[in-house]
């Protein structure tokens, strides 16, 4: 499997996350069911503000709150499903099952804090992961299947 990675971008405020994550949603394909894209960091290093940015760039205008407690919140924008995940509260596949994973191949699952489930990189397309740099943050993006080096590829970035 042939792995991309895309280090060092730089992201001195939000407004250039939220537009990372418009450049990795036009780099995605047209039917994204079934897509899975991994989003790592620290508390506060801007998870939440890129699965904002990214259900934003497909149209959405109404407010996307954290998915902290219930874990899944689900979005319906035109022809698209995506599920914004937060897995900090789950600790197992087992766990995740129980919540009805299998129910979320319909559409792009965005998850935050991927590690709390050993085995889910397996099944990703791509990972963001982000880190602090002073007052800004710094990304980087990794392939985790032959689609998502695709996705590397086609991005594109300042
Ligand atoms: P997480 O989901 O990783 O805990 P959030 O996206 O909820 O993080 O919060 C990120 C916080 O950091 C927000 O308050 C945001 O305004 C701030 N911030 C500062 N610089 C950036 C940046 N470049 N990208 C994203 N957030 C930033
Ligand atoms: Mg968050």
């Amino acid at each position: 499997m042939g792995k991309f990675v895309k280090q060092s971008i730089y992201l001195p405020d939000e407004a250039a996350t939220e537009s990372l994550a418009r450049e990795i949603v036009d780099a995605l394909p047209e039917d994204i069911s079934g897509w899975i894209v991994l989003l790592q960091g620290d508390l506060g290093a801007g998870k939440s503000t890129l699965a904002r940015g990214m259900i934003r760039a497909f149209g959405y205008e109404d407010s996307v709150p954290s998915p902290t407690y219930t874990l899944i919140e689900p979005y319906e924008i035109q022809d698209n499903l995506i599920y914004h995940v937060d897995l900090y509260r789950i600790s197992s596949l087992d766990e995740l099952q129980y919540l009805g994973w299998k129910d979320l191949e319909d559409g792009l699952c965005i998850i935050e804090w991927p590690e709390r489930v050993p085995g889910l990189s397996a099944r990703a397309d791509i990972i963001v992961s982000l880190g602090y740099e002073a007052a800004a943050r710094v990304a980087e993006i990794r392939s985790l299947s032959d689609r998502g080096a695709d996705i590397i590829v086609r991005l594109n970035l300042k």
